[in-house]
């Protein structure tokens, strides 16, 4: 096949993170001659160890298993599977989601041995990638674009902590403390994180982390926090005109394959890279194969998105309460996740009539169009005063922060 940049059978991919690993593994195995290029100084260096969920609601098919499938080996990196996490309501009402199968699995970010993007880095030069880090290359040159996110539609940032309390995840509507979206609590092997995503861009946004932070030391006593370092980083979220533009294959997140709705991105940046490197293989297309496998999920998350930007806690309240009735009626709070994903004719209606509306078109400057999700404003109730325990918090983070503790972005991101 070939495309943009093709040398001669070498393959160049722009990025060295989970989308461009796992395109250059399955070329790489394949006997292609793969060249991977990134700007950082290694792969995971964007998150600096930063738990995240891979989750395993968007298909019916377990996504290890799939790896697998694709000759990855999620064997390389740590990854621990949940059956349950403790819903809080915006009452502050836990409330306990269930699952027989394995619901999600958290894996770590960075540059550690144990996380995701060394897992995948290592298997990638295994197979015969050669990786060129702290390296630019233009878009033009490269057969796959992996660069990850360019814009921003929506952040989150957390902060990292020692702690005594066993393996634990919380997920956590509240429209004050995650304006638009939600927190969280990942506990793995005595290292915690407090997270909260803005889907509102908010001036003084440090103040929602604090008050998040105050929140669980309030209602989770027993994690007894001891900071270590704060991170976070942005989201880029948008439908793409064409998936595949003069040649060159974009994935993961530099192709907007993302969960506008709450911003598991992971499964959709492997998978995207997965087929980008097919498509090169000759197996499929790669903007056909992106169409029928992930679009559908991805613009039933965009509808979602819609209806969620209208409401608040209220309603989130209600979600939760309907999350545990439909658990205690099936004995498995999973479906409810999944149906939430899968595309049907009401949101298929709301896609077309409001969703794609609300997205703002973009063209860049090699002449891409897309629709973008855009960092919204931030609403009247966004506007509080910080509480005193939530001001504590930001003076400890300081203390920590003066003896050495780094933060892995900034504001402005
Ligand atoms: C704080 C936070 C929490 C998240 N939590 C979750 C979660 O719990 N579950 C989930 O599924 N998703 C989560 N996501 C989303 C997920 O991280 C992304 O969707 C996923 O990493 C996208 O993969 P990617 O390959 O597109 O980009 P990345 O994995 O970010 O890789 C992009 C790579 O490209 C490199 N790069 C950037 N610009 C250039 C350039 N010009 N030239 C060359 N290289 C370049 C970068 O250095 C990086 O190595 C979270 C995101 C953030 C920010």
């Amino acid at each position: 096949m070939g495309g943009a940049g093709d040398d001669g059978g070498t393959i160049k991919i722009m990025g060295a993170g989970l989308s461009g690993l796992a395109a250059a593994i399955i070329l790489a195995k394949s006997g292609k001659e793969v060249h991977v290029y990134d700007i950082r100084e290694d792969s995971g260096a964007r998150f600096d160890g930063d738990f995240q969920g891979l989750e395993n609601w968007t298909s019916e098919d377990d996504f290890i298993d799939e790896l697998r499938g694709w000759g990855i080996d999620p064997d390389e990196f740590r990854v621990t599977p949940f059956h349950e996490v403790d819903v809080i309501h915006p009452d502050d009402e836990i409330t306990r989601a269930w699952s027989p199968e394995i619901a999600f699995r958290v894996v770590e970010r960075g540059t550690a041995h144990h996380t995701i993007d060394q897992g995948l880095k290592r298997q990638a030069i295994a197979a015969g990638a050669t990786i060129h880090y702290n390296t630019k290359i233009a878009p033009e040159e490269c057969q796959i674009v992996a660069a990850g996110p360019k814009d921003t539609s929506a952040i989150a940032f957390g902060e990292i902590f020692e702690t005594n309390h066993p393996n634990h995840v919380t997920f956590h509507f509240n429209d004050k403390l995650a304006p638009g979206a939600y927190a969280y609590l990942i506990v793995i092997e005595g290292i915690g994180l407090i997270c909260t995503c803005l889907w509102r861009k908010q001036r003084k946004s440090e103040r929602f982390l604090n008050e998040t932070i105050a929140w669980y030391d309030q209602h989770y006593p027993d994690l007894k926090r001891k900071p270590i370092k704060r991170v976070g980083g942005k989201g880029d979220f948008t439908i793409n005109q064409e998936y595949t533009f003069q040649g060159r294959h974009y994935v993961g997140e530099a192709g907007g394959l993302q969960d506008f709705m709450w911003g598991f991105g992971m499964r959709y940046a492997i998978t995207s890279g997965v087929f980008a490197a097919k498509d090169i293989l000759g197996e499929l297309t790669y903007d056909e194969e992106v169409r029928k496998k992930i679009l559908p999920t991805v613009k039933t998350s965009v509808s979602n998105r819609w209806l969620m930007n209208r409401v608040g806690d209220r309603t989130f309240k209600r979600i939760a309460v309907n999350w545990y009735k439909d658990q205690k009626k099936k004995q498995d709070g999973l479906p409810y996740i999944a149906n939430l994903f899968r595309p049907d004719w009401k949101r298929k209606i709301i896609y077309f009539l409001f969703g794609k509306r609300m997205l703002k078109k973009v063209t860049t400057n090699d002449g891409r169009v897309m629709h973008r999700l855009p960092f919204r404003n931030e609403r009247k109730r966004d506007k509080w005063e910080p509480s005193e325990k939530a001001v504590n918090v930001g003076k400890q983070w300081k203390n920590v922060r003066r003896g050495g503790g780094t933060t892995s972005f900034s504001e402005e991101e």
